[in-house]
């Protein structure tokens, strides 16, 4: 089932308002409302809301620089869009210009049952709203252990986070418990793979953890796109790698590559995202190119189930 049809069945399950606080839409996080069942808490589902998994356990292929991209590049289409920092890391906290140590990030909406309104900050583009990470979640992982039953608490505390079209969710490189759990609450996955030569180790392994959480624990779970990261045109091994990732997951392959680009390397140092610090490159033109094809495969209902996607 893709998610729009999901989303049909559950806008159209009527609901009283259950786990909110009616008086101001905001979710209550007491124990009754992470004990309620997966389909209570799609009645508080609001409309459109679709979370975005940026994933790939190799480091430095671009995660970070594709959730923050892609966020500022959907803002430009008109959306409201929520980044989710995962990783200890921080790096989408401080690539969009918001300190790495401010208190009730995710951490407090994660394991100190913080409210969500409470963790979200704006950055400095409109339309462009974060829940930072900081160092504090490097413990995290650990103390997630106790609490994983509640994969699904993830998700209600994404789905009552406002009044956002998509959320995107910037994970550490690590196929450990926070990924899996943002794999839990997500709707779509978006994998950045580098183009360079190691490019194909363990994507066959992530994919195959994706496609485990898909039939253990997210039915709704998609895989959006693959996409290249760091082409070098003039490069002949960037370009056999991208040839041999295409060749191998020819569905998934997303149309749009983006290209190596000082400008993308330079943005996070300026706190902006690329749309900001320099519209006219190579790199925020191929962002805006990347965000109007994952809509696309969003609103035509193209996202592929991992069956069959691999050659
Ligand atoms: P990690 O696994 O550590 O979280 P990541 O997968 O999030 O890393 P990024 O932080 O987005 O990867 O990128 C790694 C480095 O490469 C950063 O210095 C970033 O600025 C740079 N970079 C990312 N994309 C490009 C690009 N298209 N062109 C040039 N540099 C890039
Ligand atoms: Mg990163």
């Amino acid at each position: 089932m893709t998610y729009c049809s999901l989303r049909s069945t559950i806008d159209h399950t009527g609901g009283d308002g259950f786990g909110y606080n009616g008086q101001h839409g905001k979710p209550r996080f007491d124990t009754e409302f992470f004990l309620l069942s997966f389909i209570a808490v799609t009645r508080v589902t609001k409309a459109a809301m679709r979370i975005l998994v940026v994933t790939n356990q190799k480091g430095g292929v671009g995660k970070t620089t594709t959730a923050i991209s892609l966020g500022a590049a959907l803002v430009a289409r008109g959306q409201r869009v929520l980044i989710v920092d995962l990783d200890p890391q921080a790096n989408a906290t401080s690539g969009v210009g918001v300190r790495k140590d401010l208190p009730n990030g995710i951490y407090g909406v994660l394991l100190k049952e913080q409210p969500i309104s409470s963790a979200i900050v704006q950055t400095g583009l409109p339309g462009l709203d974060l829940i930072p990470s900081s160092a504090e979640m490097s413990g995290a992982e650990v103390e997630l252990v106790p609490l994983l039953a509640g994969g699904s608490r993830w998700r209600q505390a994404m789905r009552g986070a406002g009044d956002y079209e998509t959320v995107i969710i910037d994970c550490p490189p690590s196929l450990g418990l926070l990924t899996v759990n943002a794999l839990v609450a997500g709707d779509g996955v978006v994998v950045p793979v580098q183009c360079e030569y190691y490019a194909l180790e363990g994507l066959a392994q992530l994919l195959e953890t994706i496609e485990a959480v898909r039939q253990r624990l997210n039915e709704r779970l998609e895989v959006l796109a693959i996409v290249l990261t760091m082409e070098d045109r003039r490069n002949r091994l960037s370009m056999q790698v991208a040839d041999e990732v295409r060749r191998h997951f020819p569905k998934l392959v997303a149309r749009t590559r983006i290209p190596r680009s000082v400008r993308l390397a330079e943005a996070p140092s300026h706190g902006k995202p690329i749309s900001i610090y320099d519209p006219s490159s190579r790199g925020a033109q191929s962002y805006a190119e990347l965000a109007r094809e994952i809509d696309h495969r969003l609103k035509s209902r193209e996202a592929i189930p991992l069956s069959g996607a691999i050659a």
